[in-house]
């Protein structure tokens, strides 16, 4: 009980670690991750001259590496079904490129029931849910997936050649932030995995010369909700939004040029941009900086006032990622 007592006062921000487990191949391996207890993780690193230390990072959760997709979910659960009683909700995966974020979000890339992310279970406890309040509330769902890759809006959803290639012009207009991308309607799990599936071959078609653009976008699956009461007629309206973000490890600037570059500039200036804000809310700081980024903008109804967040952390367990994960760490502990 005290423990959501601590979380109320800190607003509706909450922030969980997840380690990613030692791939295949990776096995026996000397991980840098420690004691892992009551939302604490320790973690090991070397320094160049042998010395060793030890930093301790605490969070309203942390998983271990044999953590479920389900015991991850159903932390989530709760957050995700506010959205049918009117809340916007934003939940994030940040971390570096390989450290677990689209596996949370979306799964493995052969999803079955057991591996199956967050979004396809929250899509489907949202159908559940409505199905079980059907004689009182009437409630609608829909879909737009985006991506936002070197600060430009474009929609996963496209059909048509042109849309897929240009640009989105995004505005703020009745709860819906980007409403020339297409808004599809939904009915149940199929329909959203036959989306999603979309959305991936439309990333991957925006892609150029650069190999894996996804862990240089932020991709955004926003499910819109909307509730009739049945007797009063009355209405209800939320939103979430889940994002898989860039991924968010530094690269030496001696090490890249031209378009590569420009990715790292807009991902890095991205980034914090989401870190200043989240932090400045967990903060309750009158000014908010919203407009220094794309995403910032583009959830702003969604981040503050009423609206839940939820940042899922990743990391990676093994030594060469040490900078990285103490990197991230420290980056989730500002916005905590
Ligand atoms: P990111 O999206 O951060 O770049 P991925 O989600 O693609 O990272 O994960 C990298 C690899 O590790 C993938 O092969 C993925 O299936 C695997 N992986 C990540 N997290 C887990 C996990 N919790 N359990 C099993 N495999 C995982
Ligand atoms: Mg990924």
């Amino acid at each position: 009980k005290l423990y959501n007592l601590v979380q109320d006062l800190k607003g509706n921000i909450r922030v969980y670690c997840r380690v990613r487990p030692f791939l295949p191949g990776q096995a026996n391996s000397v991980t840098t991750v420690g004691n892992l207890d009551d939302g604490n993780i320790t973690i090991t690193s070397n320094s160049k001259y042998g010395k060793e230390s030890r930093k301790t990072f605490t969070f309203n959760k942390v998983f271990g590496s044999s953590a479920t997709q389900e015991e991850v979910f159903s932390d989530t659960q709760p957050l995700i079904r506010s959205v049918l009683d009117g809340y916007n909700v934003c939940i994030f995966a940040y971390g570096q490129t390989g450290s677990g974020k689209t596996y949370t979000m979306s799964g493995p890339n052969d999803i079955t029931d057991e591996s199956a992310g967050v979004n396809y279970r929250a899509l489907g406890d949202l159908f559940l849910i409505s199905e079980q309040r059907r004689d009182t509330i009437a409630y609608d769902v829909s879909v737009q997936m985006i991506e936002i890759y070197n600060e430009q809006v474009r929609d996963l959803l496209a059909t048509d050649s042109a849309n897929k290639r240009y640009p989105l012009v995004f505005f703020l207009s009745n709860g819906i932030n980007v409403p020339d991308a297409n808004i599809v309607p939904v009915t149940s799990t199929s329909d959203v995995i036959a989306l999603m599936n979309l959305g991936q071959k439309n990333r991957a078609v925006g892609s150029t010369a650069m190999n894996d653009r996804s862990s240089r976008s932020h991709s955004c699956l926003t499910v819109h909700v909307q509730g009739r009461d049945l007797t009063s007629g009355s209405r209800v309206r939320g939103c979430m939004h889940l994002v898989d973000l860039a991924g968010s490890e530094r690269v030496e600037k001696s090490e890249v040029v031209g378009d590569r570059l420009k990715e790292a500039q807009h991902i890095n200036r991205s980034l914090s941009a989401l870190g200043d804000v989240i932090a400045s809310l967990a903060q309750k700081n009158a000014h908010v900086p919203y407009r220094n980024s794309k995403l910032t903008q583009l959830l702003q109804d969604s981040l503050g006032g009423q609206a839940k967040t939820l940042m899922f952390v990743h990391i990676s367990p093994e030594p060469d990622a040490v900078l990285e994960t103490l990197s991230t760490l420290k980056f989730a502990e500002r916005v905590s």
